[in-house]
């Protein structure tokens, strides 16, 4: 075992790092006012048109180089890249502070599809996806389905050609951005209930999708409920196999726990943190020559230590084609829950000026406290609560049984 990239890999880093100090603007990094691990604060900080721009160039880029889908095959549009290159490439642009767009299609469908898609399937859409020319949305949680997703309620019936979909989907994140639903539904009433279910890309101008946004604590149109109202889909957009979905469906959740971590944001907002801990006093003396302070300090960079060992490991596991469920459930509560640490530690360093919002004058870490208060408590519920990703630790992993 050696602790240290490759020769390649190293370069890779460089390459990366190099790329995106020379494509973003220097006081980049200060803008995002998203918090690592939170899913709800959007494009929080930067909604000028000169962020947008930076960003628009940099996505225009990304897909020339083809570094929206890295790891995939040329063949498809990737560049046959490592994962461990893959991961690379998502620690340096979560370290910059690039926020993770179209992630769902190229993160997680595109991969799942690698796996169980058709070869006609991958041929239509993979290149579209590396091409950055959709946007893809994930419709598995419903009103009365969530950690059990096999218990979910909508319904695709075959008719024709076609399948016709009823049901009802919510938390459907970036739903309203248009593009299409990578979508779980009942095919087989009478079969147990995980093994009656299949997957389906859906077209969301379809006719019978209704889409009503719901705010979440930031105030901000995020997520939705979305409505399938004798919604037509041709038979060709069922993937893979019918009544295959739930087993596809554990592939594509290993592969949402592991990408949307994004390990460099953590470490880049603990280096401000730091920061700003160094240089604030009170009563004469930096924050950071209080025991206490530095103690909660010295955990959390622990944790994240951790957290860069499980992205390796996951990434050399991918590598070596095994399945990394157990780790990516590990990553997962460990990002997540090192997310809500370390926006509880701000909160504490700071005290009542952690309650101040970005802009405010006294507003320590450029107001990011309350912010990431809000926002990590998402995190540890999105892609599986932790509670469910320690069963998958306790059962697949340490092989305990169901009572
Ligand atoms: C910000 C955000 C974005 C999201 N985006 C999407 C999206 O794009 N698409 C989508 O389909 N879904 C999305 N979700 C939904 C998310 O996947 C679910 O909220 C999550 O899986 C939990 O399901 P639930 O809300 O139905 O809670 P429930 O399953 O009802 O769980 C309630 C509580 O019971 C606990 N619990 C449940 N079962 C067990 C068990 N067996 N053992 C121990 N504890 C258990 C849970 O951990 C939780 O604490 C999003 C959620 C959030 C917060």
């Amino acid at each position: 075992m050696e602790f240290r990239f490759n020769e390649k890999e190293q370069a890779f880093y460089d390459e990366v790092d190099g790329f995106l100090q020379e494509m973003l603007p220097p006081d980049w990094a200060s803008r995002p006012m998203y918090w690592p691990g939170g899913y709800g604060c959007g494009m929080m900080g930067m909604e000028d048109k000169e962020s947008r721009d930076v960003l628009i160039r940099f996505r225009r880029k990304m897909v020339e180089k083809g570094w929206v889908t890295i790891s995939w095959p040329e063949a498809y549009g990737g560049r046959s890249y490592t994962y461990m290159e893959q991961a690379i490439f998502d620690e340096r642009t979560s370290y910059h502070r690039v926020p993770i767009i179209d992630v769902i299609a190229s993160g997680i469908v595109g991969p799942t599809l690698l796996r169980v898609g058709t070869e006609e399937q991958k041929r239509e859409w993979l290149p579209r996806i590396a091409a950055g020319e959709i946007n893809m949305w994930l419709g598995y949680s419903e009103p009365n389905a969530g950690s059990d997703l096999a218990g979910i309620a909508t319904t695709a019936v075959e008719d024709g050609d076609d399948y016709i979909i009823n049901g009802q989907k919510v938390w459907s994140s970036q739903a309203h951005w248009g593009g299409y639903a990578w979508l779980i539904a009942r095919t087989d009433p009478d079969a147990p209930k995980h093994k009656g279910i299949s997957y389906f890309i859906v077209d969301n101008n379809t006719p019978g999708i209704t889409i009503r946004p719901l705010i979440n604590i930031h105030g901000l149109h995020e997520f939705n409920e979305v409505y399938f109202d004798h919604v037509r889909v041709p038979k060709k957009n069922l993937i893979g196999e019918k009544n295959k979905g739930f087993y596809y469906l554990m592939t594509a959740l290993d592969f949402e726990r592991v990408i949307l971590v994004g390990i460099g944001g953590f470490k880049r907002v603990f280096e401000e943190l730091v920061a700003c801990v160094k240089k604030t006093e009170r009563d004469g003396t930096p924050l950071g020559g209080y025991p206490a302070v530095r103690k909660k300090l010295a955990e959390i960079a622990i944790k994240i230590e951790i957290g860069y060992m499980l992205v390796w490991k996951t990434a050399d596991m991918l590598d070596k084609g095994h399945s990394p469920s157990v780790e990516a459930a590990a990553l997962k509560v460990v990002a997540t829950e090192l997310s809500r640490a370390l926006a509880e530690a701000a909160m504490d360093i700071f005290g009542p000026y952690g309650l101040l919002e970005h802009g405010a004058e006294y507003a320590p870490f450029r107001g990011l406290a309350p912010v990431g208060y809000l926002d990590c408590i998402s995190a540890t519920i999105g892609a599986g609560t932790s509670e469910i990703q320690r069963n998958i630790i306790a059962l697949r992993g340490l092989g305990l049984p169901v009572r």
